[in-house]
This record gives C-alpha cells, sequence and structure tokens, in this order.
C-alpha cells in the first residue's frame, strides 16, 4: 500500500465491517509499557480434571508454595494501584475453584477497581450457588473450555467422560449467574473440521466471546498435533468469515489482526492471494448460512448482530502477563521464561523494567519474515509459537504463512 501511514495507523483507520467503522484492529489508548491490559494469574495448579493439553500440567493437589491469600492480596493490590485503567484480571489454574479462598480474593480486587474474570474447570465444585457468591464478590465473567462440537470429542481433550453435557449445562449457570460467558476452544488436528459446528454451539450457549486457542506444545499438550502454518491461516481466514456472528479472539495467533487488516483492506473478503487449503475448503463447506443461526439467544440477545469487534492489539509481554501459582511472572503462559517474581518484586516494577518484556514490546527487535513483515506493529507473531520451536522468543513465528513483500518494513 503506498500512502504515509504505518500498518498501526492504517489498522486504526480502516474502512470496512468493523463495530465503530474505524478500526479493523482495537489499539490501547494508553501506554502498554506503562501497564498491562490483562492480567492472568495462575491461582493453583491443583485440578480434579487430567485435559490432553493443560498448559499447567496440573496436579491433583495444591502446591504449599502457591501465593497465600495475603500475597495474592498484595498482587491485587499493586494491580489497582496503577490506577484506571486498571487491568482484567482473570483468575485461572489448574481450576482457581481448588482455592477456598478465591471469593475473597475476587471480592478484594473487585473493591480495589479491578475487573476479576474466572477460568474454572468444569467440575462438580462449579456449582450455582459457589458462581452466586462470586458474581456478588464482584466477578463479572467466565470463561469454560470447550474443546469438542461432540461429546466424544470434547470427552477425549478433556480425559472424561461426560464433561460435554456438564459443561453445556455449566455455561447455562454461569449466565443464570449474571455472569458473561466466554467459551475457549483449543484448536489441534483433530478437532478443527468441527468448528463450524463449535461456532454453532458458542453461538446457542449465549457466549459473549469466543476465544480460539491455537495450541503451544507445552505442558501436556506437547503430544497432540498442532495444525501446521497453512491450516492456521485457513483457520484465521474462516474466523475472519464469521467474526459478525459473535466476537472472536485468538490466542498464540495474533495474526488474527493482520488477516482482520487484510479483509478490512479487501473490503471483507479474503486476504489477497489467499487460497483455501483442504482444511479451509472443508470449514467452508460445513458453515451454515447466517440466516439459519437463530436471531434469538438463549441470553436473549443477538450477539454478533451483523458487526464485527475488532480483535484487540496486545501480545506477550505487550498488554499481557501471566503470573503463575508460585507468583514467577511470564510473558505469556505459553512461553516459559520467567522474568521475575512477585514475592521479591512488585508485579508492575517487573512489567515495567524487564528487558525480555521491553524486547517483547519493540516490535523492531523481532527477527526473520516477522522482523521483516509490514505488519509487525500490530501483530509481532505468537512469541510462544516462535520460542517452542527455536528456543528465541523473538525469533519469526512458524505459525503464519505471511511473506513480506520486497522492499517492507
Ligand atoms: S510474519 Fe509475523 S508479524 Fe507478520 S503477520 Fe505473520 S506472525 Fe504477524
Amino acid at each position: 500500500m503506498n500512502d504515509n501511514k504505518t500498518p498501526r495507523e492504517r489498522a486504526s483507520a480502516m474502512p470496512g465491517p468493523v463495530d465503530d467503522a474505524s478500526a479493523a484492529v482495537r489499539t490501547l489508548h494508553y501506554n502498554v509499557d506503562d501497564r498491562p491490559f490483562i492480567v492472568i494469574w495462575e491461582v493453583t495448579r491443583a485440578c480434579a480434571l487430567a485435559c490432553a493439553h493443560c498448559r499447567a500440567d496440573a496436579i491433583t493437589c495444591r502446591n504449599p508454595e502457591e501465593l497465600d491469600t495475603a500475597a495474592g492480596f498484595d498482587l491485587l493490590d499493586d494491580l489497582a494501584a496503577l490506577g484506571a485503567p486498571r487491568p482484567i484480571v482473570v483468575l485461572t489454574g489448574g481450576d482457581p475453584f481448588e482455592r477456598p479462598d478465591l471469593a475473597e480474593l475476587v471480592r478484594h480486587g473487585s473493591e480495589a477497581g479491578l475487573t476479576m474474570a474466572l477460568s474454572p474447570s468444569v467440575t462438580p465444585r462449579l456449582t450455582s450457588d459457589a458462581l452466586v457468591e462470586l458474581r456478588a464478590a464482584g466477578a463479572s465473567a467466565v470463561s469454560l473450555s470447550l474443546d469438542g462440537a461432540t461429546p466424544a470429542t470434547h470427552g477425549a481433550f478433556r480425559g472424561f467422560d461426560g464433561v460435554y453435557v456438564s459443561t453445556i449445562q455449566a455455561a447455562e449457570t454461569v449466565r443464570d449467574a449474571g455472569l458473561r460467558l466466554q467459551i475457549n476452544t483449543t484448536v489441534t488436528r483433530s478437532n478443527a473440521h468441527e468448528l463450524p459446528e463449535l461456532l454453532r454451539t458458542v453461538i446457542e450457549l449465549g457466549a459473549g466471546l469466543w476465544s480460539v486457542f491455537f495450541l503451544v506444545p507445552t505442558g501436556r499438550g506437547d503430544h497432540l498435533t498442532p495444525l501446521d502454518a497453512a491450516e492456521v491461516e485457513d483457520v484465521l481466514v474462516w474466523l475472519g468469515s464469521v467474526a459478525d456472528r459473535i466476537p472472536i479472539k485468538t490466542t498464540e495467533a495474533p495474526h488474527f489482526r493482520r488477516v482482520a487488516v487484510q479483509r478490512a483492506e479487501a473490503g471483507g473478503d479474503d486476504p489477497p492471494g489467499y487460497v483455501p487449503g483442504p482444511l479451509g475448503l472443508q470449514l467452508r463447506a460445513a458453515t451454515l448460512p447466517e440466516p439459519s443461526v437463530p436471531e434469538s439467544r438463549p441470553s436473549g440477545r443477538r450477539i454478533g448482530g451483523g458487526r464485527v469487534r475488532p480483535p484487540l492489539d496486545v501480545n506477550a509481554g505487550r498488554g499481557f502477563a501471566f503470573i503463575d501459582h508460585v507468583g514467577e511472572v511470564y510473558p505469556s503462559g505459553f512461553l516459559p521464561l520467567s522474568v521475575g517474581s512477585v514475592r521479591s518484586q512488585a508485579f508492575t516494577e517487573i512489567y515495567r523494567t524487564s528487558p525480555l518484556l521491553r524486547s517483547l514490546r519493540d516490535a523492531d527487535q523481532l527477527k526473520g519474515r516477522c522482523g521483516r513483515c509490514e505488519y509487525r506493529s500490530i501483530c509481532g507473531g505468537s512469541r510462544s509459537h516462535a520460542f517452542a520451536v527455536t528456543g528465541d522468543p523473538l525469533a519469526e513465528d512458524p505459525t503464519c504463512v505471511h511473506q513480506a513483500p520486497e522492499g517492507a518494513s
């Protein structure tokens, strides 16, 4: 493109099917060097399930070295002291419901002005009473995992029979408790073909957001088969084509933002030069037309409404950080390079000063195709996939097919 604008400026001024008619990618209106947009805190690794792709390699008992309630309060106070706009805090695991002080943590964060969300496992602990208590404590949203369109596929991921039905019921319980529902789906070779059916299910469940995660081979997930780069592109382009039906975010596939910009540049069509592969053709063939999606969701509102909520420009260490159960800080939960511990240093200080996080926030330090890419400032590639394959967190993202045109920068 021959204008004087940077890719970031083009992304935020792109005509097309976007929610405010002015952006293909949402960018933060503050300096991400100063504060994250979202912090994921793994409050425990304990979990009753044994999911095939668990990042945490969850265990059945809580680790006595976990951050305790007082240390958790200190962490939340540190985040709240940033002032508005304060980060969103997601309590994850393992299963956060394994912690008896969960409601206390939620209440403390919420009263300090933080937006508190939860990412529990679907176990007998996830009861209506527990969710109502957490809602009363100030929790705003809950995400549940649904990795298959059938009980067999989802059960195989989760390692338990019957968990598909439990998840569908839990989704209803979450909504009934007045909490916003997010559905998380991990995509691998074994379930990618089920995405169109999953889309219908996620919409029918009344979810406000579908988070599609592209498997990074860490934890128990290292024996599952991730998609190759061409298949990832097929999925991202397909997700772009259905993003008017429900808000969609991707995890460990920031090039969804590159696809969003390219689709906007193409007037809502496929990115220039894209030719669907076998998976892309399969996804298109299995996608029912929009009118077949119910107008009225279970929650009584139309989610997508024919308008697209542009993906948000955050990435590992750049608006995003992960804190593990013993207080170590990472750029993401899938990038196992600790940048410090909240036991010895305030999280906010670690986030602002860590040399690794600072380099991850500097798109000009990226290498290979990402370093030459005209979209690097609004994408940056999955640093976790780069590290998993090369051992270098700044290397090119091997899950992206994009080749910058000659002379692009
Ligand atoms: S080459 Fe890297 S920066 Fe460019 S779109 Fe792909 S992943 Fe993003």
